[in-house]
């Protein structure tokens, strides 16, 4: 017997989806959509239908084509096999909870087991109460070093520091390989001794394949044009040179909030549960108060276990969770904020950007961090370009998610060096081959073929 491998996808960008098989075990890493913001099909307009969702999804190429991950029913006349007739020990592990990592779990039939790590599947469970995430099945947790078995292969998560709580890389231990698959990694973050300390760990290993997140290779997207950085408007004009930290981030808002008069915004992406604790954070040393939205005020009593304040967008939008988030935060009512605005430091989603209107003819700066939209070029970035252009208020994009989110270049090829890999693959970005392999040989594979991983050679079947 003979370990295989399969990129089923992600070799050229998001949604890496990574099967490893040895015998009748396999081994599933990673299981979301390509991220493409511009031509996404559910942009929040279309639909997702009920009964017909898998088929859907399998037929718009947002969930992977996999036999036995599907139940009969659910694949509709889609020509896979069905979960049913699994002959495999199956399990799919997840690297963190971005949808381009599990956006498609969902649709993968209850008799195969998917792994989160405990704090992970805690934030997406929260997801799933206020109606970001969709429930359909249950999910299982995994401790850090934990080892998970299955069938022949055995799996172990190590802390890995990307912008999502309980991220993890992965040791994939069938009888004849070892292999790494590293999730989504960075080394600039705040956690960035924690994350090289779990490197040293992973590196007593003699590893054959690592498979690794070059996300910063994808070079055209890396490197800015001046006019790009003039238009963007940042403090750090550092940032999108790749050569700040996380630190530098939360520094550079102090750095504008010092002196302002009047109300500040943020934009952010609340699964990245430390940029939720920094901002209130730094709310707190510049004498204000964070107020945020509901559903984020839920996800931080969740995950940080602390109460915040509180504000209720005027919609007519009601949620089951809203009565406990009324009990556990301090409610605070628009007025006392227009009344005065140099108290607050106040979430706003791109949903709720009307509620900004009512700062009208009042100062502000707006930070966005990460949030939606995510992407220049989509519309409803524009619109919210505009409406701040209307307020006029100062307007601060951080949205380069290559600089911030994933290993520099030179700490990907420190990395490699250490835990010094026979081979190495590049995925999750749009230029592998510009990855720097150090001493590994640089293997570009195709997608969605099986491959033997004999003595650290891949060799196509
Ligand atoms: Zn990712």
């Amino acid at each position: 017997m003979k370990t295989k491998v399969n990129f089923v996808r992600g070799l050229k960008g998001m949604g890496v989806v990574i099967m490893i098989t040895y015998n009748k075990s396999r081994v599933i890493f990673d299981f979301g959509a390509p991220f493409e913001p511009l031509t996404q099909i559910y942009d929040g307009t279309v639909l997702i239908r009920n009964k017909k969702r898998v088929k859907d999804a399998l037929l718009l190429n947002q969930a992977p084509m996999i036999d036995y991950l599907y139940s009969k029913e659910s694949l509709d006349d889609i020509n896979l096999k069905p979960a049913e007739e699994n002959p495999f020990e199956t399990a799919i592990f997840i690297s963190h909870c971005h949808k381009d990592h599990m956006s498609e779990i969902d649709k993968v039939d209850p008799s195969i087991p998917i792994y989160f790590h405990h704090l992970g599947l805690k934030l997406k469970q929260t997801l799933e109460t206020i109606e970001e995430e969709p429930y359909y099945r249950e999910y299982s947790g995994f401790e850090y070093h934990e080892k998970i078995v299955v069938g022949e292969i055995e799996v172990t998560a190590f802390f890995s520091d990307h912008t999502c709580i309980g991220s993890a890389s992965f040791l994939i231990k069938t009888p004849d390989c070892t292999i790494i698959y590293s999730g989504d990694i960075r080394f600039h973050g705040l956690e960035a001794e924690k994350a090289w300390q779990a490197v040293k760990q992973i590196c007593k290993n003699k590893i054959d394949l690592l498979i690794v997140d070059s996300t910063t290779t994808s070079s055209s997207e890396f490197v800015y044009s001046e006019n790009e950085i003039e238009e963007l408007n940042l403090p750090s004009k550092e940032i999108l040179k790749g050569m700040i930290s996380e630190q530098n981030i939360f520094d550079d808002i102090r750095k504008q909030l010092n002196n302002h008069k009047g109300i500040a915004v943020f934009n952010l992406y609340h699964r990245d549960i430390r940029m939720l604790e920094h901002l209130i954070k730094i709310a707190k040393e510049y004498k204000r108060k964070a107020v945020f939205e509901p559903h984020t005020a839920y996800i931080i009593n969740e995950l940080l276990n602390i109460p915040v304040n509180v504000m209720f967008p005027d919609n007519n939008l009601t949620y089951d969770f809203y009565e406990k988030v009324k009990n556990n935060n301090n409610i605070i009512f628009k007025k006392e904020v227009i009344d005065n605005p140099s108290d607050y430091f106040v979430q706003n989603t791109y949903k709720n950007i009307l509620e900004l209107t009512d700062y009208d003819g009042i100062e502000g700066i707006y930070f966005h961090l990460f949030g939606e939209p995510l992407v220049k070029g989509q519309s409803h970035y524009k619109t919210m370009a505009n409406i701040i252009d209307k307020l006029n208020w100062r307007f601060f994009s951080y949205i380069n998610l290559y600089s911030f989110s994933h290993a520099y270049p030179n700490h990907l090829a420190y990395y490699i060096k250490k835990l010094n890999p026979i081979t190495v693959v590049a995925v999750h970005s749009t230029n592998p081959k510009a990855l720097n392999p150090v001493n590994a040989k640089h293997y570009l594979p195709k997608e969605n073929v099986d491959y033997y991983l004999i003595n650290g050679k891949l060799i196509e079947k």
